[in-house]
């Protein structure tokens, strides 16, 4: 890695030799009053960076942007703290949660079922409403089954983990989720991340890869940046490799293609080449929980062999319905794709045409205002939400510092007006924040006092 490319990797354009002396800093700060006989998380992995970025936003007044309380649903626009804001931080791509078929599918479910399954679907958990909702999900992959299990999350880490063993070899994006890599660390298998959606560096992955079985993982709709990968292309990388290819459609599902039924949908080819479909059902399809959709050998061995299947509660009964009467207006209503698609399209236009770096987004659902900077982000973020736009920064360490930014989610329910004002306020606030250049120098001393670079 160059020097400069690391500085701007690293915390606050910090090179790696000043943050560590920051860190070291803060580490010799007297510990905050506690049992010294109890485990202390002051010491855990990461906690000194998270109390850097603290100390940061304190110092410079950003108020914490994470964790706030929403009153009632959010959708386009949310309520916080008494106060209505336009909202791009949910992933009601549909404008679907809330609605009141969805609602009353729920509510009926809880009647007849109650609100838990109690069990795992194996010993006595098994409803109705479990096979209904996975037979729809199939149908939309023209798959032969589906599996739905309690979280998204955990179905991709319980899933890859299983389906995966020490002789394997996982290959996956490097923007991949990171369900993706717990699941190939929780395999035991060999993981190898490649160049985000280069299927030319999959292909020398596993050339260069000797295993029993091998799996490429990659994401239809990448949620940090709104891009897409070149679908075929990775099949038939997974073909001349006799790999498995799994496509996480979290952020596909109800966003690509026409009727919204994903990537495959999208790049117009036969959802067959993929092995693996997996989704969630707490975006598009407004509940919770995960699903895999394949052959029906595979599914079959899924559901006697993964954990967080075999071992964990079958999802419940108003999640279950919630997600099947989505499923049912999805199909019978493809115009709020279309409406989705429309807002993003006009979002990305507006945004790209006023000079912002709005990176790859192909503007299906995801539009990212790259700041390349935490502290440019977190008070674009928090300038934003005093004008009444609510829409949440990523910082490092979550991403690198390079790459930081703020991201929006798009809806069906967006108003065009909505849309129009709020890159009318984001041109004038990136003015105005750009305007008061940080002095990081100074924030640096302050957190750790004298440092220099
Ligand atoms: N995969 C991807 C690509 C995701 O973005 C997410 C959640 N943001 C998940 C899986 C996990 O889904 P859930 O939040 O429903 O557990």
């Amino acid at each position: 890695m160059s020097e400069a490319t690391e500085r701007r990797d690293n915390l606050f354009g910090l090179s790696s030799d000043a943050r560590a002396r920051l860190i070291a800093k803060l580490s010799s700060l007297p510990p905050r009053s506690g049992d010294p006989d109890r485990l202390d998380a002051t010491t855990l992995d990461g906690a000194r960076e998270l109390s850097i970025v603290a100390a940061a936003a304190d110092y410079l007044g950003i108020a914490d942007p994470f964790f706030r309380v929403h009153e009632g649903i959010a959708g386009a626009t949310t309520v916080i703290d008494g106060r209505r804001y336009v909202n791009f931080s949910s992933y009601d791509y549909l404008a679907l949660n809330g609605d009141t078929r969805i609602a009353e599918a729920a509510k009926a479910a809880i009647d007849r079922y109650g609100t838990t399954v109690s069990a795992s679907r194996a010993v006595s958990g098994e409803r109705h409403i479990h096979c209904q909702l996975e037979a729809r999900l199939a149908r939309i992959y023209g798959a032969e089954d589906s599996m739905v299990l309690v979280g998204g999350h955990a179905t991709n880490v319980s899933v890859i983990g299983a389906l995966m063993g020490r002789d394997d070899t996982i290959v996956h994006d490097a923007l991949a989720h990171n369900s993706i890599v717990e699941g190939a660390r929780l395999s035991g298998g060999r993981r190898l991340a490649f160049a985000h959606n280069d299927p030319e560096a999959a292909d020398k992955a596993l050339g260069e890869a000797r295993a029993r079985r091998a799996l490429i993982v990659i994401e239809g709709h990448y949620s940090m940046d709104g891009d897409v990968p070149d679908l075929a292309a990775f099949a038939a990388v997974a073909r001349r490799h006799r790999a498995w290819l799994m496509v996480d459609e979290a952020h596909a599902l109800g966003v690509l293609g026409r009727r919204g039924f994903g990537s495959a949908e999208f790049a117009e080819i036969d959802p067959g080449e993929i092995d693996l479909w997996m989704g969630t059902l707490s975006k598009s399809l407004v509940s919770c929980g995960g699903y895999i959709s394949g052959r029906k050998t595979l599914i079959d061995h899924l559901k006697r062999r993964v954990p967080g299947f075999v071992f964990s509660v079958g999802i419940a009964p108003a999640a279950a319905a919630a997600a099947l009467a989505a499923l049912e207006i999805l199909e019978a209503e493809p115009n709020r794709v279309a409406r989705l698609n429309r807002n993003a399209a006009l979002f990305r236009d507006l945004l790209r045409n006023a000079g912002l770096d709005i990176g790859a987004s192909i503007g299906a659902g995801i539009v990212p205002v790259i700041t390349g900077s935490s502290i440019m982000a977190g008070r674009l973020a928090q300038a934003l939400f005093a004008r009444g736009i609510n829409v949440p920064p990523i910082l490092y360490p979550a991403i690198p510092e390079r790459a930081a930014r703020l991201r929006f989610f798009l809806t069906a329910g967006h108003s065009e007006e909505q849309l129009r004002e709020t890159v009318r306020v984001v041109i004038e606030e990136v003015r105005a924040v750009a305007a008061e250049p940080i002095d990081l120098a100074a924030v640096a001393r302050h957190l750790g006092g004298r440092l220099s670079d």
